[in-house]
């Protein structure tokens, strides 16, 4: 079988995090991934020649398991001599100093780190894995805040993963305005998902986002060209995830998505400890070639609407926000760049009883269809 034009690899260093989000849904395993393991991945990529590759670190969080970090870079020139190879980490930040911030530099790495904001609102739902109370909270957010800084410090492309939840949403604007301001443009905004999305908050989810548009028409003023195209293709990045999280969309249409788990497992997209069975594809100890790996016939986000593993109202509220956010997206795109955004990649329809179920969402709903 061919290989497919480009990889899309995700690394799960560890299940495992020194942190314990209330939204997060990460199955929080004391798995690691072992040095064994990642030759074998290195050695089946080594084996798709030419073949483009994003390769993604991840967790849990993967600074907890540094040595593996090292040990899948150090391997990195078998793989960059024939094709586009980039680099990404997806971490809290906590594990982060000037040291390893320079190394990300050096390796090229994007880095997008998850902060929501200013620290009362980052704090309400970021926990410490040893407790819930606010001192170990506070002292994560400052190491998270001390990691963005190194990152920014050391020129690191960076973008922020900001969950916005019904309690936070008020907020959404001066936190978005607090990342801006450390120097990032990407910013990743989530509505949070599995906690209750009423009328009054997609109002002011709403509200929020319209607030976006002054902000960053300010910013841009007097902005070079490349900063300008960095905010353009975060928003067209924004709307494609979206589009992907409201179930219309494969995630990376383009590329086949590997998600490579701690224990040796391979997954055809990002797995949560609900739909993790569903999305097995095979095991890196039996895998000799990713091309013959079976094809994913549903995405994280379409299982998730196969409703066998979250409730009716979850959803609903999912689909509720990232609608009114991929509208909000295009709107802002059409008023910064004078245009309507490329239309993405195509689409895929989902459920039509979910497309019914929309429509009859509450007469408050703002979900502007
Ligand atoms: S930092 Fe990330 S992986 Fe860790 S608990 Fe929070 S959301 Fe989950």
């Amino acid at each position: 079988m061919p290989h497919p034009p480009r990889y899309q690899v995700s690394v799960i260093f560890t299940d495992e995090c020194n942190m314990r989000c209330t939204y997060c849904t990460t199955a929080k395993r004391p798995v690691w991934i072992d040095e064994e393991r990642i030759e074998r991945l290195v050695a089946l990529l080594e084996a798709a020649p030419g073949v483009d590759l994003d390769l993604n670190y991840h967790g849990g969080e993967p600074t907890l398991h540094w040595p593996m970090v090292l040990a899948l870079t150090d391997r990195l020139p078998r793989l960059t001599r024939d094709r586009r190879v980039s680099l990404n980490m997806c971490t809290n930040g906590t594990g982060l100093d000037a040291e390893r911030a320079a190394f990300l530099r050096r390796h090229g790495f994007d880095v997008r780190i998850s902060i929501d904001g200013r620290a009362e609102d980052h704090t309400r739902f970021r926990h410490a894995r040893e407790g819930r109370d606010a001192g170990r909270a506070r002292a994560l957010y400052d190491a998270t805040a001390a990691g963005l800084s190194h990152l920014v410090a050391a020129g690191v492309n960076t973008a922020a993963n900001m969950v916005v939840t019904p309690d936070t949403v008020d907020h959404l604007l001066p936190n978005a305005v607090h990342l801006v301001k450390q120097g990032l443009v990407h910013l990743v905004v989530s509505p949070v998902v599995g906690m209750p999305w009423q009328d009054e908050h997609l109002l002011a989810l709403d509200q929020q986002l319209r607030g976006l548009l002054p902000l960053w028409r300010r910013w841009l003023q007097g902005r070079p060209s490349p900063r300008v195209e960095d905010l353009r293709r975060s928003i067209l990045s924004e709307i494609d995830r979206a589009t992907y999280c409201i179930g219309e969309r494969m995630n990376q249409p383009d590329a086949r998505v590997l998600v490579i788990g701690p224990d040796g497992r391979i997954f055809g997209d990002e797995p949560d400890a609900r739909t993790e069975k569903a999305l097995v594809l095979g095991h890196l100890d039996d895998c000799r070639d990713l091309s013959t790996l079976p094809p994913l016939p549903r995405t994280a986000f379409q299982l998730m609407y196969d409703r066998a593993f979250y409730e009716p109202h979850v959803l609903r509220d999912v689909r509720r926000t990232h609608r009114l956010l991929r509208n909000r997206m295009r709107e802002l795109y059409r008023a910064l760049f004078g245009h309507a955004p490329p239309e993405g990649q195509p689409r895929i329809a989902p459920p039509p009883d979910l497309e019914a179920e929309a429509l009859r969402a509450g007469p408050g709903c703002t979900d502007p269809r």
